[in-house]
């Protein structure tokens, strides 16, 4: 019963095979390879677009890359307060932007919203002239609490980022994810959307080590190269990042990949919104499910060895009884039905008294598969 990340999970085979497939002969290094070539090519068919593209290995590494590249040393960087780029890089996007500054903005979710982003340049351009110029707006896909942009919420954001003459970078560490929830075309949710560069995620749904930094507007891209190199993301043996991103793209295994995920994450949602003393804070999009959760479940679920993370819940608006816990699940490409049900099953017998109620958890299971069936829930 293992909820703790996506990045918990191993590789999957076709990658893996893949990768194995690049160990045969020589090729030439640092990402002048066969592979990589590949690799880009399918990115320009899979965004429908001409693009400019760069493997590196880490999503930090794709991100705090990917806004060296839009902002000066000078400028902000605007970012949900909880983003990963905030909070969880240990100041790689300062380093690697040469000490911009981030600006963290309110909002539901770990969403940026048009009156927040709005506001903050207001205040900006209201203030003497001493802070830093608004260069880039920073937005996850899906976000660091699971949730998802729509069409319509991006065109709005990046649209006033635009005209206020800002980049637009895309943390796409779920982008697969993010995809696969909304079923829109890649480059209806970047490009078109407005999306100027984008973090794309492979390492979280089943690579090994691989990010793709994309460029949409080439003109950031041109000291690319280099930046890449003096970070120390160049690889010499660049066809293993390139083998990677070739075997991800093919046949749509990155979709499949992330529906996979996403629809384990819908069962165990469906299973606990039935849960005894469970609360679910919010709609599930993507494959993270946040819960309120007895700590006596928590107790339990522990016992038993399963695996996830306590969440802070602080900012978010939940309010929280003392015996309550917030936690994050998170499930992948190969989490299976069986380790969910198994899971679920645990909070079905956890009600307060003689811990026998709903403890057939096979017809819970029964009832998950139709709802699935029915295209209730995916
Ligand atoms: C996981 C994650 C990343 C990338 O993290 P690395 O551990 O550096 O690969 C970036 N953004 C978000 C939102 C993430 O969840």
């Amino acid at each position: 019963m293992h909820f703790l990340s996506d990045n918990a999970a191993g590789a999957s085979s076709k990658i893996m095979a893949a990768v194995v497939e690049a160990c045969a002969g020589t090729s030439h290094p640092y990402g002048a390879d066969q592979e990589t070539r590949q690799a880009v090519d399918l990115l320009r068919q899979t965004f429908e677009c001409d693009l400019s593209a760069y493997l590196v290995t880490t999503g930090t590494a794709a991100n705090a890359l990917a806004l060296g590249a839009a902002t000066t040393a000078c400028g902000a960087i605007l970012c949900h307060e909880r983003a990963h780029v905030m909070s969880e890089e240990c100041g790689a996007p300062e380093m690697f932007t040469g000490g911009a500054k981030l600006l963290g903005l309110p909002g539901e979710r770990g969403k940026v919203s048009v009156a927040a982003l709005a506001e903050r340049l207001t205040r900006l351009k209201a203030g003497p002239g001493q802070s830093s110029r608004p260069r880039v707006l920073s937005l996850a896909q899906a976000n660091e609490f699971g949730a998802v942009y729509t069409v319509q919420e991006l065109q709005a954001l990046t649209s006033r980022a635009h005209a206020e003459g800002m980049t637009v970078h895309m943390d796409g560490a779920r982008f697969a994810n993010a995809a696969a929830a909304l079923n829109k075309a890649p480059a209806e949710l970047t490009w078109k959307a407005g999306v100027d560069v984008l973090s794309f995620g492979v390492s979280k749904n089943g690579g090994i080590a691989c990010e793709a930094v994309i460029f949409f507007d080439s003109a950031l891209a041109l000291e690319f190269q280099r930046q890449r190199k003096r970070a120390g993301h160049s690889l010499a043996k660049g066809r293993f990042l390139g083998a990677q991103m070739v075997a991800y793209l093919q046949d749509r295994h990155w979709l499949e990949s992330a529906t996979r995920a996403n629809q384990q994450a819908a069962r165990l949602a469906a299973g606990l919104s039935r849960a005894p003393g469970v609360r679910l804070p919010w709609a599930r999009d993507v494959n993270l499910v946040f819960a309120i959760i007895p700590r006596r479940l928590n107790q339990k679920w522990r016992d038993l060895g399963a695996e996830y993370y306590e969440w802070p819940h602080q900012g978010l608006g939940l309010a929280l009884a003392p015996d309550e816990v917030f936690v994050r699940l998170a499930t992948s490409f190969a989490t299976t039905p069986d380790e969910v049900d198994g899971f679920v099953a645990v909070a079905m017998t956890n009600a307060a008294g003689n811990g026998r109620r709903n403890t057939d958890w096979r017809a819970d299971r029964a009832s998950a598969e139709r709802s699935l069936k029915n295209g209730a829930i995916q």
